[in-house]
């Protein structure tokens, strides 16, 4: 815990003040000294086009075409001089008019036929992604949409006052979310119908000291969280997002807790040129995650200028004294932050950087989430595992059938720090859901005293522990087991494992395939190869605290814990659509079941 307060506040309102009047002057026009993209792309459209409509490209990539590209800081002969790929030959060239939209086999025509028609899920899910960079900003959106939906927010701190036919969610730690749904012809001792997973992703923190300064850069200090794929947030545009506390106002009002994301790139993590490691692509990239992976948020010297005495921070710097004649030390003191990086969360944030007592930052990568794909079947995006889960999940309970011929609870837990073992109060390891189901069964069955009743819950409850699954990569065929290599576009995949790393069973995945073959769903399913290590998920660590009967299941994707992951439209909407499946059939589907030989 820190306070901004001081010398590093005073700097830091220097700073804010600074980037307040660059804004402001940013706002006067300066004409024709740096003229917006959008006009410089307007410009060279209209210098290149034709009178006839055709297009030609710029002389000067026409010129490159055939030439090496020189690249000047390597010698003549050098291995790293490469020649640019032939462009494409300009519409012009071809004498084809950009008006030709009919003629069979153009680009337009191509084009044309490649479908639109995005599944909705899908574009909602991007939608999602996009507000939620953070585990806190996913549970403020899942907040959201349950309030829109009708859901009433509970708290932990007060007693329940709840309804057969009620919808209902608390939220823990702002990090997690659980949201249930009563039938209205709920029985004591009725089963819970639950789809966890999780709403973390592996990324740099900050840390709690998190200025550096190095190589006249002002750095930032950063933790790894969770076992991300670190080269992959190398040459990204960074910035940052996560949850600030705060006291507003002289006189310390109370502290409030605010999220906070900065839309901008303000940092990056550059990589070394190859001129400088001249065998990476033959020994590969091995980052040291301490020494490599710090982004950089400004040269000192600016970081200087945007301070208010062009004395930042530095533990150990030697500084003469008046006389000259004598070299002190002197310790200067140690901000913990750098004050330019306050001055961004206080502008973001609207207050004082002073004001700012705390908080916990992610590191995040401004790309947007996006439909990609030449047929526009794919999602590009950070944090796929798991927000796709958490979305279908939540979408599912919203969409499944009305409440009216409901025996059970519908449930939804949406739960922090898997990526970390799952092991902290808003973790699936914790009592979220245990005290969930415990609290929900006393309110509706007050003053019931039946014998067993906590235990027939758990017995005839059901959890379908949703996590990304990896779909084969077309690359890397020799990864996955031919009999279990899931492929995108074939169903929620259900994830077995000898050894309990899933908690999948016969019984479980054979309830969970037959809610969706109710529907005409598909499902497949994996296998990890006995050569390699296997991942694992919130299922055994919750059928081990609860007793429940669980499947592990997932979407599939590729680029698992990449800062830019993969995955297919298709195969959310196929996914949202299981969910619903299992919230509406799952108690017809368990009736059918053999209870006594099937525990
Ligand atoms: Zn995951």
């Amino acid at each position: 815990m820190f306070t901004a307060s001081g010398l590093g506040a005073m700097r830091a309102n220097t700073a804010m003040l600074t980037l307040r009047r660059r804004a402001a002057a940013r706002v006067v026009a300066r004409p024709g000294r740096f003229p917006s993209p959008a006009r410089v792309f307007a410009q060279a459209a209209s210098s290149s086009s034709s009178s006839s409509g055709t297009v030609s490209p710029p002389p000067s990539s026409r010129a490159r075409a055939t030439a090496a590209y020189d690249c000047s800081c390597c010698p003549p002969g050098s291995p790293f001089l490469f020649r640019l790929p032939e462009l494409a030959r300009p519409a012009s060239a071809r004498g084809v008019s950009t008006s030709t939209r009919s003629a069979s086999g153009s680009p337009a025509a191509l084009a044309s036929a490649v479908p639109s028609d995005v599944p909705s899920v899908a574009s909602d899910l991007v939608a999602y992604l996009n507000a939620s960079w953070t585990a806190f900003h996913a549970c403020a959106e899942s907040a959201k949409m349950l309030t829109a939906a009708g859901y009433t927010r509970l708290s932990e701190r007060d007693e329940w006052d709840l309804k057969r036919g009620g919808k209902y969610f608390f939220t823990r730690n702002a990090s997690s979310v659980v949201a249930f749904a009563v039938g209205e012809k709920y029985e004591p001792g009725a089963g819970f119908a639950i789809v966890g997973a999780h709403t973390d992703s592996p990324c740099p923190k900050l840390k709690p000291v998190s200025a550096v300064r190095k190589g006249g850069f002002l750095g930032v200090g950063v933790q790894t969280y969770g076992g991300g794929l670190w080269h992959t947030w190398f040459d990204r545009d960074l910035s940052v997002a996560g949850r600030v506390l705060l006291r507003r106002g002289k006189d310390g009002g109370r502290t409030t807790h605010e999220l906070v994301r900065v839309d901008r790139p303000i940092m990056r993590i550059p990589t070394l040129a190859i001129h400088l490691d001249r065998n990476v692509n033959a020994d590969g990239f091995k980052p040291n995650a301490e020494t490599h992976l710090a982004p950089l948020l400004a040269t000192a010297i600016k970081g200087e200028l945007e301070s208010s005495d062009g004395a930042l921070e530095s533990s150990d710097r030697t500084k003469t004294n008046e006389n000259g004649d004598e070299k002190t030390k002197r310790r200067k003191k140690k901000e913990p932050h750098h004050p330019l990086l306050l001055a961004v969360l206080a502008e973001e944030l609207d207050c004082d950087p002073g004001d700012i007592v705390d908080f916990e930052l992610e590191v995040c990568d401004t790309q947007p989430s996006v439909i990609g794909g030449a047929a526009r079947e794919f999602i590009y995006s950070g944090r796929l595992d798991n927000l796709a889960s958490s979305y279908c999940a939540l979408r599912a309970l919203l969409d499944a059938r009305p409440l009216a011929e409901e025996t059970g609870v519908r449930m939804v837990a949406l739960f922090d720090n898997e990526e970390v073992g799952s092991d902290s109060a808003a973790g699936a390891g914790g009592t979220v859901v245990a005290d969930a189901i415990r609290r929900a069964v006393a309110a509706l069955c007050r003053g019931s005293d039946e014998e067993g009743l906590h235990e027939r819950t758990a017995r005839n409850s059901f959890l379908v522990s949703a996590d990304m699954a990896h779909a084969l990569h077309p690359n890397y065929p020799e990864k996955h087991e031919g009999n279990h290599a899931p492929r995108m576009h074939k169903g929620v995949v259900v994830k077995h494992n000898a050894n309990q790393r899933y908690a999948t069973t016969a019984v479980t995945a054979t309830i969970f395939r037959r809610c969706a073959a109710m529907e005409g769903i598909p499902t497949q399913d994996f296998v990890v190869r006995n050569d390699m290590g296997c991942g694992s998920t919130i299922g055994p660590i919750l059928s081990t605290n609860l007793g429940i009967r669980t499947v592990d299941v997932g979407v599939p994707q590729l680029s698992m814990h990449s800062v830019r992951e993969m995955c297919g439209t298709e195969d959310i909407d196929i996914c949202a659509r299981h969910f619903t499946a299992f919230f509406d059939n799952f108690a017809r589907v368990d009736a059918d079941v053999d209870d006594v030989d099937m525990p």
